[in-house]
C-alpha cells in the first residue's frame, strides 16, 4: 500500500536540505521500489508569510493523515518580532503535541571519517554512541502557567512551569528502557532532582519503571554534571533519558561531539510509532540560501524514517551506508571538514546530496 509522506520545508535552510531529501526519497521510490507519495505543505514562518499563522488547518490535516512527517527546520530573524504566540517555533511545537509525539530520539553517532571534525580529542569521542530519548510533549515548553504580566508597581515579571505527570515520565522512561534492550543495556536518567521537585518525581518513576527491566543498568545524573561528562568522557553512556528542555539543551551539546550540529537526526515518535523526523538543528539562517547547509542530518532522519515509521530496515541500512560511503570517499560540506589536513572534496548542499544518491545506485 502506499504511504504518504508530509513534506514540511519550513524556513532558512529547510527548503534546501529539504530538496535533497525529497532527492534521496525519489530515487527510493524509482529504483528500490519503495512505495511512497509526497505532499507538500507550509510549516513555520512560510506558513505564517502565505496564512497569518505557523500551523495551518491544512498542514495539521496532512500530518494527521499521513503515514509520517519530514521536516526541515522553522524560524528566523524575520519573525522574531511577532508575538511568541504566533511565531514559527509554535508551529513545530503544535504539531509535536497535535499529533501526540512525546518520544524524541536523537541519536549522536560519531562516523568514524568525521573524528578529526569534532573540536575534541579523538580519543575522546572515537566509537562514540549515544542515544538521547527526548520528552517532547510536555515540561516547561508546555507548562501553564506561562507568560509575562505585569506586577502592581509596574515591574514586569515572566513564568514558566515545568511539570509532569507520572503516566508522562513513565511513558518515556519505557521508551528509553526498550531502545536500552537493542543496544549496550545502559540508562542514564539526568533530572535535577536536588532542587526540583517534577524531577524528585521524575527520578521516583524512572527508577521504579527500570524494575521491569532487570537487564538494563540504571543510573541517574544530575543534569549540570551530564553536561560536563558528556565532554569529559561521553563514552561512558550508551541511553540518555531526560526531559523536554534538559534533552533539547543536551542533544545540542552531543551535536558537536561527533563534528556538527549538520549531522544528527532524530525522530519523534507516538505511542504507534508514527512520526516525524527531523535533523536536530534549527533553519541557520546566517547560512541560508548560500548551499552550504549540510543535508546529512536530513537524509539521516529519512533513514530513521524508514525504519521506525516505513518499516524499511534495509532501505534505511542501504541509505545509512550510503552516507558512510559518501564519507569515506572524501566529501565534505564545510562544517565537517576535519583540521587534519585530510584531501578532501568540499561541496554545498546540492553536491552532498547527488553524491549520496549516486552512491544508492551504485
Ligand atoms: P541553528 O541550529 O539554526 O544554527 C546554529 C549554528 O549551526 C549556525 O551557525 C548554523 O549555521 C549552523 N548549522 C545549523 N545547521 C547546519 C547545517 N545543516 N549545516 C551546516 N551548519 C549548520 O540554531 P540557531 O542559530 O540558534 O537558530 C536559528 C533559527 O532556527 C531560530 O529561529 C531558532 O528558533 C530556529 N530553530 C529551529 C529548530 C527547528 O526547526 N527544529 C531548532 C532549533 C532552532
Amino acid at each position: 500500500m502506499t504511504q504518504t509522506i508530509a513534506v514540511l520545508a519550513g524556513d532558512g535552510i529547510g527548503p534546501e536540505i529539504m530538496a535533497e531529501a525529497v532527492k534521496v526519497l525519489e530515487c527510493l521510490r524509482d529504483n528500490f521500489s519503495l512505495d511512497i507519495q509526497l505532499e507538500e505543505a507550509l510549516v513555520g514562518g512560510a506558513a505564517i508569510d502565505a496564512t497569518g499563522i505557523p500551523l495551518p488547518d491544512a498542514t495539521l490535516a496532512l500530518a494527521k493523515r499521513a503515514d509520517a512527517v519530514l521536516l526541515g527546520a522553522v524560524g528566523g530573524p524575520k519573525w522574531e518580532p511577532l508575538d511568541i504566540s504566533i511565531r514559527p517555533e509554535k508551529g513545530l511545537l503544535g504539531l509535536r503535541s497535535e499529533l501526540g509525539l512525546f518520544a524524541n530520539l536523537r541519536p549522536a553517532f560519531l562516523h568514524q571519517e568525521l573524528v578529526n571534525a569534532s573540536t575534541l580529542k579523538p580519543e575522546v569521542i572515537e566509537g562514540l554512541d549515544i542515544l538521547i530519548v527526548r520528552e517532547l510533549t510536555g515540561g516547561i515548553y508546555f507548562g501553564q502557567p506561562r507568560g509575562i504580566t505585569t506586577l502592581e508597581n509596574g515591574e514586569k515579571q515572566g513564568v514558566n512551569t515545568k511539570i509532569y505527570k507520572e503516566s508522562e515520565i513513565e511513558r518515556i522512561a519505557r521508551v528509553a528502557f526498550d531502545s536500552a534492550l537493542l543496544r549496550n543495556k545502559k540508562v542514564c536518567s539526568v533530572d535535577k532532582a536536588n532542587v526540583l521537585e517534577v524531577t524528585e518525581l521524575w527520578r521516583d518513576v524512572v527508577t521504579r519503571v527500570g524494575k521491569d527491566y532487570p537487564e538494563v543498568s540504571l543510573s541517574h545524573m544530575y543534569v549540570d554534571n551530564a553536561a560536563m561528562q558528556l565532554v569529559r568522557y561521553p563514552k561512558q553512556f550508551d541511553v540518555m533519558v531526560t526531559t523536554n528542555m534538559f534533552g533539547d539543551i543536551l542533544s545540542d551539546l552531543a551535536s558537536q561531539l561527533t563534528g556538527s550540529i549538520g549531522m544528527l537526526p532524530s525522530a519523534s515518535l507516538d505511542a504507534n510509532q508514527k512520526g516525524m523526523y527531523e535533523p536536530i538543528h534549527g533553519s541557520a539562517p546566517d547560512i541560508a540560501g548560500k548551499n552550504w547547509a549540510n543535508p546529512l542530518a536530513t537524509l539521516l532522519s529519512v533513514a530513521m524514517m524508514l525504519r521506525f515509521s516505513l518499516k524499511q530496515p534495509k532501505l534505511a541500512e542501504l541509505l545509512e551506508n550510503a552516507v558512510s560511503k559518501v564519507l569515506q570517499d572524501g566529501f565534505r560540506t564545510r562544517d565537517i571538514v576535519g583540521n587534519d589536513g585530510g584531501n578532501y572534496t568540499v561541496v554545498g548542499t546540492k553536491e552532498m546530496g547527488d553524491a549520496v544518491v549516486a552512491r544508492l545506485q551504485a
